[in-house]
Order: structure tokens, then C-alpha cells, then sequence
């Protein structure tokens, strides 16, 4: 480790407190130790938030967007050290580790701009005010340990609100290296605060504190119901981005080139580990083989980065072994898994009946399902009681406008799969989520509306 990076990774916790260990995924090696921040030590950084926020609430959107978009260059100044933390913590590839960087960032630029837009309404019965909804918190997940912090803390700083944000143990690095740049961007200790240690023991504070005005949650469907129980109790907001099961749909008139390419490039980002992942290959029946006969070649050749821990290269291997069992074709990879490594597999033949169809896979896993219809196609599509993202393949983009509107997915992606950015709304349906981030409607979940009739 150089002299930049120690000082992007400098934290410290309370005398004493418990340490827990930060693992490489591909090495095994101990990266390093960090404090656990126990119940009173949360706690405290909550009231410093929460004292913090009527000064920053009041602080001009101008001096606001400055200080967002001081902490976005020190972040593209500092991107390859980033880049590297990242993928020491998550072993994520370095191409992608770099390229999130510059998605984190993105997220800053975008509401450094949206802070300073003019919300606030004159109607006929007097003004709607769009006030900050005050401190809140954040949790997010090791799968983009920067990008989901940038894409939470930016526009709740942009709307005037203070921020506590609680990283996933696995990738508390790269949270703390962004927080550094933050502080030397200007936002100090009243204005944002990183938790890091226990998750049930940070979790149940920002849930049950009064203090706390909203939660903002990037994880899994189990944790962010846990989640909604534990804030009932204040009636806090919430957002929750939560699991996908995205159907990938190619009609028989796509170009089936373009489609294989799009497929592999979404199934094995980060080796199937994000939760817009397509899951589910639809393929009508006319091509349904040369599909499979293609993907697998591709699939043959991928390199990819090893799964987060051994739990889930078991529960991937799981998965592909009940599928096996229940009649799936083995067409590529499947075999065991070697500690944290699970390799690229191809498996075809799935059905709607086999376990492996209702679940979020998250790892490298294609499975081929075949449709007569397109009208069978969006019924298998929508079988699931998740709704994040869509993707459709097809010949004529009216026709693939026509089944997007009827897929019930929160994005959809036509002949297209980069269906995530700072401007653009990325959000669930159903059990995939509340609230939406990114864009106009991402700094909208930190204001509350206040209409005075004058
Ligand atoms: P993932 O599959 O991405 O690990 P999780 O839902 O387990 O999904 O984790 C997402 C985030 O939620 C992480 O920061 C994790 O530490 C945190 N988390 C996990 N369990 C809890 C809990 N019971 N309370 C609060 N946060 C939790």
C-alpha cells in the first residue's frame, strides 16, 4: 500500500472497540482490520447529523452544488487508487472497477446540477414548498461499493438533508476512501457520517431512531423486509432497491449476434452480481438453438472474477445442481465450485416448474427457456414476484415498445442493456423495491412537500 492510499483509507474508531477483518475474495488475505462502531458510538454520529442538519438545510444550493461537485473531481483525481481498493475488497475486475468509478462520480455531477433547480410552486390556492426531509441514513451493498453510496449520499446532501450511510462489511474500504474525499471536499462530521461494523446492530439504529427521517436501502429482498418492519415503528420513508429475476426475452426476428453479445455482457457483469443481472434467456423456439450453441461458445472463453465469499459459490452450485435434477441441460461449466470460484455456465432446457426460474441467481449463470409466443414469452417474463429490470431482442423497436408496456419491471431495456445512469430513473416493482433513484426523481425521495395556503 502507497503513501495516497493509506491516506484515502485513514478511519478511526473508538478506543477499544471490537475489530473486524476486510478479506481480498481472490487471495484470501487480510486486507485490514477497522473498528466495529458499537450501538452508542452509531448513536452519536446520528445526533451529530442531526444537529448538523438545520445549518446545511439552510445553506445556499449554490454552496451545496459547489461542494458536490469539488468531492466529484477529487474522486476522478483519485480514481485509479479507488479502482484499486475496490478491487482488492470485492474482486471485481479492474476494468470495472474503474469504469464504476466513473459511474460514482456521474452521480455526484448529476445532483451537484439537480441542487440548484428551482422546485418550489406558486398555484392559485398559495405555494408548495419541497423541503429537506432532514438526517437521514443510507445502507448499502458490496456489489458497487462505490457507485450505490454516491447514488444515495449525492442527492440527499443536494437536497439539504445530512447523511449517515452504513457500507456492507464485505466493502467498507472504498466507502472510506470516498468519505475522505468528501471531507476534503468540505463535508464535514455535522454534514456526513460512515458507520462501519456490525449490520444488525447499525441497522436497528437507523430504523428505530427518531432522529433518522429516511432510510435508503440497496440489498437484498430478506434484509429490506426486515428493514420495513424495523421502521414501522417511526413511520420512517424508505427507498428500497432490492433483488431482481430479469427476464431477457429474443424474439425470433432479433439479431441473434447482437443478442448473444448483449446477453453475456449482462449476465457476467461482475460475474452475475448485481441485481440487474439478466437471469432468464427467453428465446423463441426458431432460433432457441442456435441461441444456446452461441452463448455457449462465448461462455466457453469469458474470464471472470471470482464470487464475493464461499457462501455464495454454494448457493450458486446449489442451484445449478437442483436444476440439473429437475431436467435442465447442462450445455457449459456447472462443475463444482473451488473455494469463492464458480465458473461461467450455460444450462438450457430450464422450465418455468425448476426452482432455478424464481430465483436470483447472482452468479455466472445462463439459463435458456423456450417460447412459442411472444405472448407466452411476457407471461413467463412477469411470473415472478420480483420487477426491477427487463430486457427485450427484437427485429422491430414498435414491437419491443409494445411488450415493455406490458412486462412489469420498473426498466426495460430494448435491444439495449445499459439501462442504468445518473439521469435516468432506476428503480423496482412489486418485491424488487419503493422509490426510485437516479435522476429528477432520485433527489425528489429527500424532500417533503409542504403546501401553504396563502
Ligand atoms: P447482499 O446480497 O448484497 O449482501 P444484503 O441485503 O445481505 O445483500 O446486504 C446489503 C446491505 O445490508 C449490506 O450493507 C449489509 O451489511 C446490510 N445488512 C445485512 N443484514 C442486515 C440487517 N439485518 N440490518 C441492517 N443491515 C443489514
Amino acid at each position: 500500500m502507497d503513501k495516497n492510499h493509506k491516506k484515502l483509507l485513514e478511519f478511526s474508531g473508538a478506543k477499544g472497540a471490537k475489530k473486524f477483518d476486510i478479506i481480498n475474495p481472490t487471495s484470501g488475505a487480510v486486507i485490514q482490520s477497522l473498528p466495529s462502531d458499537s450501538a452508542a458510538i452509531v448513536q452519536a454520529k446520528i445526533a451529530k447529523i442531526s444537529a448538523g442538519f438545520p445549518k446545511w438545510a439552510a445553506t445556499k444550493p449554490k454552496s451545496r452544488a459547489k461542494i458536490l461537485q469539488k468531492w466529484c473531481d477529487l474522486i476522478l483525481q483519485n480514481k485509479l487508487q479507488i479502482a484499486e481498493i475496490m478491487h482488492q475488497e470485492s474482486a471485481k475486475l479492474m476494468t470495472e472497477c474503474l469504469v464504476e468509478v466513473d459511474y460514482a462520480a456521474s452521480f455526484v455531477a448529476e445532483y451537484a446540477k439537480q441542487a440548484t433547480v428551482e422546485r418550489d410552486e406558486k398555484i392559485k390556492q398559495g405555494k408548495i414548498f419541497y423541503q429537506p426531509i432532514g438526517a437521514v441514513a443510507a445502507i448499502t451493498p458490496w456489489n458497487f461499493p462505490a457507485a450505490m453510496i454516491t447514488r444515495k449520499v449525492s442527492p440527499a446532501l443536494a437536497a439539504g438533508c445530512t447523511v449517515i450511510c452504513k457500507p456492507s462489511d464485505s466493502t467498507p474500504l472504498t466507502a472510506i476512501a470516498l468519505l475522505n474525499l468528501a471531507r476534503e471536499a468540505g463535508l464535514d462530521e455535522s454534514v456526513l457520517q460512515i458507520a462501519i461494523g456490525d449490520a444488525k446492530t447499525i441497522g436497528k439504529e437507523f430504523c428505530e431512531s427518531k432522529d433518522i427521517k429516511k432510510l435508503s436501502f440497496t440489498g437484498s429482498t430478506a434484509v429490506g423486509k426486515i428493514l420495513l418492519e424495523q421502521c414501522a415503528g417511526t413511520v420512517k420513508k424508505t427507498t428500497m432497491e432490492l433483488g431482481g429475476n430479469a427476464p431477457f426475452i429474443v424474439l425470433a426476428d432479433a439479431d441473434l449476434d447482437a443478442a448473444v453479445d448483449a446477453a453475456v455482457k449482462s449476465r457476467f457483469r461482475f460475474s452475475g452480481q448485481t441485481c440487474i443481472c439478466a437471469n432468464r434467456f427467453l428465446v423463441a423456439e426458431k432460433i432457441y438453438d442456435k441461441f444456446v450453441e452461441k452463448i455457449a461458445a462465448k461462455v466457453a472463453a469469458l474470464q471472470i472474477a471470482p464470487l464475493i465469499d464461499l457462501g455464495a459459490a454454494q448457493k450458486v452450485e446449489k442451484l445449478v445442481q437442483g436444476a440439473v435434477k429437475q431436467g435442465a441441460r447442462l450445455v457449459e461449466g456447472g462443475k463444482k465450485a473451488k473455494e469463492n470460484f464458480f465458473p461461467a455456465t450455460v444450462l438450457a432446457d430450464v422450465t418455468q416448474k425448476m426452482d432455478i426460474f424464481s430465483e436470483e441467481i447472482f452468479g455466472p449463470v445462463v439459463t435458456v427457456i423456450k417460447f412459442k409466443k411472444p405472448e407466452q414469452a411476457v407471461e413467463m417474463a412477469n411470473d415472478t414476484r420480483y420487477g426491477l429490470a427487463a430486457y427485450v431482442f427484437c427485429g422491430k423497436k414498435n414491437k419491443g415498445e409494445e411488450i415493455a408496456k406490458q412486462l412489469n419491471f420498473g426498466m426495460v431495456g430494448v435491444n439495449e442493456t445499459a439501462i442504468a445512469s445518473a439521469q435516468t430513473p432506476f428503480g423496482g416493482m412489486n418485491e424488487s423495491g419503493i422509490g426510485r433513484e437516479g435522476s429528477h426523481f432520485g433527489i425528489e425521495e429527500y424532500f417533503e412537500v409542504k403546501f401553504v395556503a396563502i
